[in-house]
């Protein structure tokens, strides 16, 4: 930087969302943590503002045209922000993946591996003899075959790519198949075949096929279940043969002969396949279909010209097999298996993976494999995948804005995650990061704390500075978590005598991905937190064999193929409360959604303005009601078509994003306390303006309404508005809206999952939703987490720990107990953490 550069972001008058005017200075070159409890306005400032603007100018720079079209539809609500460099997001909820995204492609390793396997891998040649590669001087290219005659340049590093040349022909380089399920073909094997056994040769319009298969050899009046092996065959794959057959026309009691193809059951369900054009003709035949791996190229994706080189005698596609710790170890060895002349090309090609290799090592990452669909990433593992591509990608005066990249990752992985930032702060970059991870706030070189309170009570700057000037600053809310001066105590947790006092839910799994069969008890009416490093397992026992165990015991179904066994121990109604998105579409809200809309259209149908203009409470529903903005038909929102740019959505300008149209504005509804009250009455959209706990105060009058707004407030959402659409929420949000749905219902047989609960949650948020948990375990309700957060974890009645590492070093149980329990377990690399943490 130069010498009288500009040192920091100079940020004034910033009011996006709750921001309240603000000035700040945010260093440039350095790491920035932004603190606040949740929805204090960290990310109105670090995304909403600072990378608003970064990316904002940025796209200037590029034209002229999106010049115009940009600053027109997304300018920040700030005065003025200087010095902001060129700014990319690393968000929490990246998009999702495309089918020909693998862990291989996003982080460009997989690039590393076709290079090698093209430029020094051993082919068959034409002659049909493995060929070692031999370098040709002259074309300064390695070669293969000049013994054997059949000179032959090996193949080029696109011809092995499953997303172009290199694409098995089969799948197109997905690696899956929608193949035809013969269990499905015959549900009912007491039938026969002229009564319908074979279900697709009615359903598909095929009637005649029995006849044919008569023809065929098959006894088609005897129950399928005593056809013979060969008769069976003959059903499910005989051969398409012509077949002589007579056709009874019941019209005219006549009969004409036909010439007819057999097609077996699964040949008709192909065929059917191959022409099914729209959605409905597909819709019938899914049913006997299953989606699974490519027979071809069994999954890998790669034809088998792109499968033939072999590199330390195994091909590229079970080289993308490999976890990344195990090709961590198999590259280095594969240059002494190379003749001399061509052993510097793989010693510069391996040497250009260790790097990034190490990186996602470093970023918790390394029990993936270079196969795995992105698809079936998580966001905390799609957002680490994100972020060692920055550093990769060796840029300098960037900003990075990376919303809580600490979501998923073990306290033992988030040094490592440490190291990674510090990488692209070496490089000349800046990183402002929002996070609550106090582990990852002591990191930063400096703290921005947004507060005090959410939504109107916050967006204020209420500390800055170093790590120690925010420890010693009184207004500070973090400074004591910061500081470890106060943790968070909030229940009084079972002994292990007491802790299976209600009973205990047994589950027995199967081996499922790198997961080993596992033997677990759950108590019953407990908090119980299932910990481990990424990879170890968590998911797989909870969402893949607790979960799917419970429900098919609860409906009396067989058990999934994950689990073995599975004692439900009274456990009756399953609910999963994840951090989705609520509602894919804008017409969810938070009114909509926790029902206080319902009631509130009823008691404005009943006021006196309603009842003049014969207005009910169906006109007041802002997604098909009459009193609708006709303009953007209830969604408040207008999408811009921008030429050559993804469609903007800007506020609807006739409703100004109320969703109403101006005749409901006039309808309005009083306290009914005389006089004052008949001014001070508010409009239904007046009211979606206000938050919750504003919405608290005036509706006293409506029971109904205030019984859910307070449950909302309780649980740390009192700061939303009413009429704030749901799928913007952050996740956590959702997850905490989701999860006031669920209070004041019945919690007996109950058994709730939450998938890390505490993502976007300050200290302080979590002891607000320790409380709530706390409440669904009184009235009888087994609560189970996914954790990280180690408040979460020592606030439990039971941990599960598994591990003790990630993928294949993981996927078995080290050990269960109390967390003191836990924190006695030498193996457990989460009790060392948690007794730092229990002190
Ligand atoms: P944090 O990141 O600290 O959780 P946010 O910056 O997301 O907080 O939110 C601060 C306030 O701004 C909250 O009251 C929130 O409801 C509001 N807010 C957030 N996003 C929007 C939006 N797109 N439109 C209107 N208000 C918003
Ligand atoms: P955790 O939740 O503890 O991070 P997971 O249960 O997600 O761990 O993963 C356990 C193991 O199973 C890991 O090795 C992971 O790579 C593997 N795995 C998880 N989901 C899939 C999947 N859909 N396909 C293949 N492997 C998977
Ligand atoms: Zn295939
Ligand atoms: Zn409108």
């Amino acid at each position: 930087m130069a010498q009288n550069g500009p040192t920091c972001i100079r940020v004034r008058g910033a009011r996006v969302h709750n921001l309240k005017n603000i000035d700040v200075d945010v260093p440039l070159g350095k790491l920035v943590g932004i603190a606040g409890v949740s929805g204090s306005g960290k990310s109105s400032l670090a995304l909403g503002t600072l990378y608003a603007e970064g990316s904002r100018r940025y796209l200037e720079a590029l034209s002229t045209y999106t010049r115009r079209r940009i600053s027109q539809s997304s300018r920040a609500d700030v005065d003025l922000v200087e010095y902001v460099p060129a700014a990319l997001a690393l968000r929490q909820r990246p998009a999702v993946p495309g089918v020909r995204s693998t862990f291989g492609t996003s982080t460009e390793l997989l690039n590393g591996l076709r290079l090698l396997f093209s430029r020094v891998g051993s082919y068959t040649c034409p002659n049909g003899h493995r060929c070692p590669p031999t370098m040709n001087v002259a074309l300064e290219k390695p070669i293969v075959c000049p013994t054997c005659g059949a000179e032959f340049y090996g193949r080029g590093a696109e011809e092995l790519a499953f997303n172009s040349d290199g694409a098995c022909p089969t799948c197109g380089g997905t690696g899956v198949m929608r193949l035809v399920d013969e269990s499905a073909l015959v549900p009912d094997e007491t039938k026969t075949i002229d009564e319908g056994a074979v279900v697709v040769w009615g359903t598909l319009m095929w009637s005649l096929m029995k006849d044919v298969c008569r023809e065929m050899g098959v006894r088609t009046n005897v129950p399928f279940n005593q056809l013979t092996p060969e008769e069976r065959e003959i059903v499910f794959h005989g051969p398409a043969e012509k077949r002589h057959i007579l056709y009874h026309n019941k019209g005219n009691d006549t009969a004409t002969e036909l010439d007819f193809t057999y097609y077996s059951a699964v040949a008709t369900v192909e065929n059917a396949l191959a022409k099914a054009k729209t959605e409905s003709a597909y819709r019938r035949i899914a049913r006997f279909l299953r989606e699974g791996p490519c027979p071809d190229c069994h999954g890998t994706r790669l034809s088998a010209a792109a499968r033939d080189p072999l590199v330390r005698d195994i091909n590229l596609a079970q080289a993308t097999m490999m976890t990344l710790d195990q090709l961590a170890e198999w590259l280095p060895g594969v240059e002494g298996t190379l003749p001399a002349e061509v052993a510097p090309i793989a010693h510069q090609v391996v040497d250009s993976m260790a790097e990034p290799i190490a990186r996602l090592r470093q970023l918790g990452l390394g029990y993936l494999s270079l196969d795995r669909a992105s698809s079936t990433l998580s966001n905390g593992e799609l957002q680490r995948v994100q972020l060692a591509r920055a550093v990769r990608n060796r840029t300098t005066g960037v900003l990075y804005v990376l919303d809580e990249p600490s979501i998923g990752l073990h306290p033992a992985n988030v040094e490592g995650l440490l190291g990674v930032v510090d990488d692209l702060m070496a490089d000349g970059n800046s990183v402002v990061l929002v996070d609550h991870d106090v582990r990852v706030l002591r990191h930063a070189d400096h703290i921005i704390e947004i507060g005090p309170g959410s939504g109107a009570n916050g967006g204020t700057v209420i500390a800055q500075g170093t790590v120690g000037e925010v420890e010693r600053d009184r207004n500070s809310r973090i400074a004591p978590f910061l500081s470890g001066e106060r943790r968070i105590r909030v229940r009084d947790r079972a002994t292990p005598d007491d802790v299976f006092a209600s009973g205990r839910i047994h589950l027995e799994t199967n081996q499922v991905h790198t997961v080993r069969p596992l033997s677990v008890d759950v108590p019953v009416g407990r908090l119980v937190a299932v910990t481990g490093v990424s990879g170890s397992g968590k998911t797989t026992l909870v969402l893949e064999c607790l979960v799917p165990a419970l429900r098919a015991a609860a409906a009396g179904e067989t058990l999934p193929p994950t689990v073995a066994a599975c004692d439900p121990a009274g456990v009756s109604r399953v609910e999963l409360i994840d951090s989705t998105p609520i509602g894919a579409n804008v017409r969810s809200t938070v009114a909509t959604y926790s029902g206080v809309m319902d009631d509130l259209r009823r008691a404005f149908a009943k006021t006196p303005d309603a009842k003049e203009r014969g207005l009910r409470a169906g006109d007041f529903s802002y997604n098909t009601g009459s009193l609708r903005c006709p303009t953007c038909d209830g969604t408040g929102t207008i999408s811009l078509d921008v030429q050559f740019l993804p469609d903007v959505q800007i506020t609807c300008p006739d409703c100004r994003g109320s969703r109403y149209a101006d005749a409901a504005w006039d309808v309005r509804r009083t306290t009914g306390r005389g006089a004052a009250g008949e001014r001070d009455g508010a409009s239904l959209p007046q009211l979606m303006e206000l938050t919750v706990d504003q919405a608290l105060e005036r509706l006293r009058g409506l029971r109904s309404v205030t019984r859910r707004l307070q449950v909302l407030s309780d649980i740390g959402l009192g700061y939303l508005t009413l009429g704030e659409a749901t799928p913007e929420l952050s996740g956590g949000e959702a997850q905490r809206l989701k999860l006031a749905s669920q209070v004041g219902r019945d919690q007996v047989g109950a058994l709730y999952v939450f998938d890390e609960p505490s993502i976007g949650l300050h200290p302080l948020d979590v002891e607000v939703l320790l409380g709530v948990l706390q409440g669904l375990v009184e009235h009888g309700a087994t609560v189970i987490v996914i954790e990280h957060d180690l408040d979460m974890v020592s606030n439990s009645d039971y941990v599960i720990d598994l591990g003790p590492g990630g993928g294949e070093d993981g996927g078995r149980v080290v050990c269960t107990g109390t967390p003191e329990q836990v924190c006695a377990c030498p193996e457990s690399v989460t009790g060392r953490y948690l007794a730092e943490e229990l002190g």
